[in-house]
């Protein structure tokens, strides 16, 4: 029989087992070992099967809950484990101790449209998702007051299981949201409280709001499937990157605007204070800028250029993709259709909103030039990626030399309590203190468990394929612990080359067969449902690995999570990442396994182009300039043989006396004691603050005050500029030598030039000289700049130094200035002379 409706029902506590519930609902436990421990004590059967406390608290025995009640040593326990997270969500940490001079925002609304905190709480499908649960837990950790938002999805993202013949299948479990950690946010009257969002044809979409708790922050994720919707609506958050077009742009909808509301109702119902800073991670929640434009222009009076002044002082934007088809792009029209009747965004002009999703191409709405558009401040999330982001995007400011781009780079992190093995955290932080026999003993006991969890889920796998149990006593011998490990598990799409190893079948074969210097490899990942090509590679890999002459040495494990992920980063000696450079835009598993004394090999993409240090790991040569995909793909993938079979796996199998990796343990060491604190989400997260939250805070305070007064200044400003800019010319520059005709690096010369500014105050822009080399085109490059000065003659003046030796060329430019930009290729508006 199949169940009708699913719901769940919740244990009733004994009294005394009341901080069990607490423990449960706060997410901190997936992090903290302490409560997982107690929990596991509860009853230790159940937690094997499913360390997810609240299943575990409906799951065991009323008898065994009595006798918890009365056991004292228990209470003594739980007591302890309750105060201190009652400590942790409430005392100063990091952030309360910051110096009183600094303007800290008061809160920071964190916009994404996938979570991953926990395989309990399944609401991502890869990195992008458990980048920002990392983010939630260090900003935790740290004390930074975040109020998170996003969506609930009622499947989340799909279980991956395989065809007999390797094809990926897709499965969508329903989640009950109350068998999740969740809370139901309710109003006044007890009733679900609803946040709306006004469709085209007079509809409404509503929302109910579940909060999580990770550590001290607050978790909103809406939820459409309520009663009041129309069928359709209801479906808006069934799943993750499922629908067409429509479906994810009434996601976004939801998300940006809903979420705007949904922040709203949650401060006013619990008095946490207002955001005065709103991160959006990636474009699609990038419509929460314009629910406080509209915010402003009907609550506060202001005009468009006004609000929209006051919402990008406070407003950081991160882009998370270097390709530019991965960008979020909708149909004019969709977005048309979605705001063009005005019920949506009350009092905001749809022209202004087209606007600011404009792109080369005239038919579509680019989410992510939105995003740039409507914040003041943006990053790419590693310092390649920042470059490659200023390149993508310079378009947008045009004229200005690609260094000056205003995208700077914060480099991702993970959060280590999450993703360090417990054991690896407990080592004393000098490690020297450790030995090597000790440190081998711990990776292979890592190692061994990794090897148990491989059988587990390759033996599941074959049954789930149709196998007998019969055939598949080969399963319990698949990997050795004692064989070098290497790790690929990551999502599918083309340029993260999940079949790179399968370029020369032979030569993998020989590496995974060595007699003496055997390499076993676990690889894993989920391709999007709707891509043919993806599932066709999985479907490569599986077929080689089904093979009965290598299957002990290979294994695809289907159902890549944050459950089995864990146990790779663990396990895994070697962590492998090939993708295309320079696609990966930062990219965080080897990260993780790096926490746990992996070694990265791995091309010089995202995070490890800049933490690569010769000694932490291995970098496959790329073959950057090599155009044809099929040549650099023969020449990246022999590199990666050499690597792995001449220079790797002879130095794991290079053992002393006592069957110790010496040489090997030292490249441990030193990637434990040098990425270690490089790669934490609580160094990402203080980076945030310091370079993005903390500004944008104190930007946005500055046009808020005395009644938005220098919101109300700067699109005066902007509005002077709009109508003067075009006019505005540099009339002539001359530059004077003294002395010697050719002259030397670092001479002084004097620049003078005359500006036509077209009604705008001396005080209302900078003029600067730019001087760099000149290559045949005369263009400029390799460029300083240096501030011209306003004379009483009307000229502008600068004396400077020559930067450069051989060919140099100069210009003259004339930018906006106002105290309220962040930069001055803010506006994207330059004039040069010529
Ligand atoms: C860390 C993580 C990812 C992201 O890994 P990349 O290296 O960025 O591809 C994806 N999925 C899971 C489950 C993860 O834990």
């Amino acid at each position: 029989m199949r169940a009708l409706r699913r719901f769940t029902v919740r244990a009733s506590l004994p009294e005394p087992l009341q901080a069990l519930g607490t423990l449960a609902t706060n997410l901190r436990w997936t992090w903290h070992p302490p409560t997982q421990d107690l929990f596991a004590s509860v009853d230790p059967e159940i937690w094997a099967r499913s360390a997810d406390p609240l299943r575990l608290l409906s799951d065991v025995a009323p008898e065994r809950l009595e006798a918890l009640a009365a056991d004292g040593r228990f209470l003594a326990d739980l007591r302890a484990i309750a105060t201190d997270l009652d400590e942790y969500t409430t005392g100063p940490r990091w952030f309360q101790h910051r110096g009183a001079d600094e303007r800290l925002p008061a809160a920071i609304g964190y916009f994404s449209m996938e979570f991953g905190v926990t395989e309990a709480l399944p609401n991502y499908s890869g990195g992008l998702g458990v980048l920002a649960g990392d983010h939630l837990k260090a900003a935790s950790d740290l004390g930074v007051p975040l109020i998170a938002v996003g969506l609930l999805y009622r499947s989340g993202y799909f279980r991956q299981a395989l065809s007999l013949d390797g094809w990926q299948v897709e499965h969508y479990p329903v989640l009950d949201p109350r068998g999740l950690p969740l809370e139901l946010l309710t109003d006044d009257a007890g009733g679900p409280l609803l946040v709306d969002v006004a469709m085209p044809g007079e509809r409404v979409l509503r929302a109910k709001v579940w909060k999580a708790r990770v550590g001290r922050i607050p978790l909103l994720l809406l939820d459409s499937d309520v009663e009041e919707n129309d069928e359709d609506l209801r479906g808006v958050t069934d799943r993750l990157y499922g629908g067409d077009q429509d479906h994810r742009i009434r996601q976004e909808i939801l998300a940006g605007i809903g979420g705007v509301r949904a922040v709203r109702a949650y401060c006013d119902l619990t008095g946490h204070p207002a955001p005065e800073v709103f991160h959006t991670n990636e474009g699609h929640a990038g419509f929460l800028g314009l629910e406080r434009v509209r915010e402003l222009v009907t609550g506060e009076g202001l005009d468009f250029d006004q609000a929209l002044a006051a919402v990008r002082a406070g407003t950081v934007f991160t882009t998370h993709t270097p390709v530019p088809a991965g960008i979020d792009r909708f149909p004019v029209d969709l977005v048309q259709h979605y705001f063009g009747d005005g019920t949506l965004l009350p009092g905001v002009n749809t022209q202004r909103v087209l606007a600011l999703g404009a792109e080369e191409n005239p038919g579509l709405f680019n989410m992510a030039h939105m995003g740039l558009r409507l914040a003041q401040r943006a990053n790419g999330v590693s310092r390649l990626h920042g470059e490659v982001s200023r390149d993508m995007f310079r378009g947008l400011w045009p004229g200005f030399d690609v260094t000056e781009v205003p995208i700077r780079s914060v480099t991702n992190g993970v959060h280590g309590p999450t993703w360090a093995a417990t054991e690896m955290s407990a080592l004393p932080a000098d490690l020297g203190e450790v030995t090597d026999a000790r440190l081998w003993e711990l990776r292979s006991t890592l190692r061994g468990r990794l090897v148990d969890e491989v059988r587990k889920r390759t033996r599941a796998s074959w049954l789930q394929r149709g196998a007998s149990a019969l055939e598949l006593g080969w399963t319990s011998s698949v990997f050795d612990p004692s064989v070098l490990t290497v790790g690929f598990a990551r999502r599918v799409p083309t340029y993260k080359r999940l079949t790179l190893m399968l370029r020369d079948v032979e030569r993998l074969r020989a590496l995974l067969l060595h007699p003496e210097r055997p390499v076993q490899l676990v690889v894993a990942g989920k391709s999007h449902p709707a891509d043919d090509g993806g599932k066709a590679l999985i479907q490569q890999i599986v077929r080689f690995a089904d093979d009965a002459g290598v299957r002990h040495r290979i294994v695809f494990l289907p159902d890549y999570d944050m459950s089995m992920a864990r146990y790779l980063y663990w396990g895994c000696d070697v962590w492998l990442n090939n993708p295309m450079r320079p696609l990966e835009a930062c990219g965080t598993s080897g990260m993780k396994s790096a926490l746990n004394g992996g070694l990265n090999l791995s091309i010089r993409d995202g995070w490890w182009d800049e933490l690569y240090d010769g000694s932490n790991g291995w970098a496959i040569p790329t073959a950057d300039g090599i155009t044809d995909p099929t040549r650099r793909d023969d020449l990246e993938a022999a590199a990666l043989y050499d690597l792995l079979g001449n220079q790797v796996a002879p130095l794991f199998y290079d053992r002393d006396a006592d069957g110790v990796p010496t040489r090997w343990l030292s490249m441990v060491r030193h990637t434990l004691s040098t990425l270690g604190p490089a790669v934490q989400a609580s160094r990402m997260v203080v980076e945030y603050v310091e370079t993005l939250y903390a500004p944008a805070a104190s930007s946005a305070s500055s046009v808020v005050g005395e009644g938005f007064r220098g919101a109300k200044e700067l699109a005066a400003y902007r509005q002077r500029l709009r109508s003067a800019w075009t006019r505005v010319r540099v009339l002539d520059s001359e530059l004077s030598v003294d002395g010697s005709a050719v002259p030397l690096l670092g001479t002084s010369v004097d620049v003078r030039a005359h500006v036509e500014l077209a009604g705008l105050e001396p005080s209302e822009v900078d003029v600067q000289v730019v001087l760099g080399k000149v290559g045949d085109s005369d263009e400029l490059y390799d460029v300083v700049t240096h501030p011209m000065s306003y004379g009483a003659d009307g000229s502008y003046r600068a004396s400077v130094s020559l930067p450069h030796a051989g060919a140099v060329g100069y210009t003259v430019r004339v930018l906006p200035r106002h105290d309220l930009l962040a930069t001055s290729a803010e506006l994207g508006r330059v004039v040069l002379a010529g």
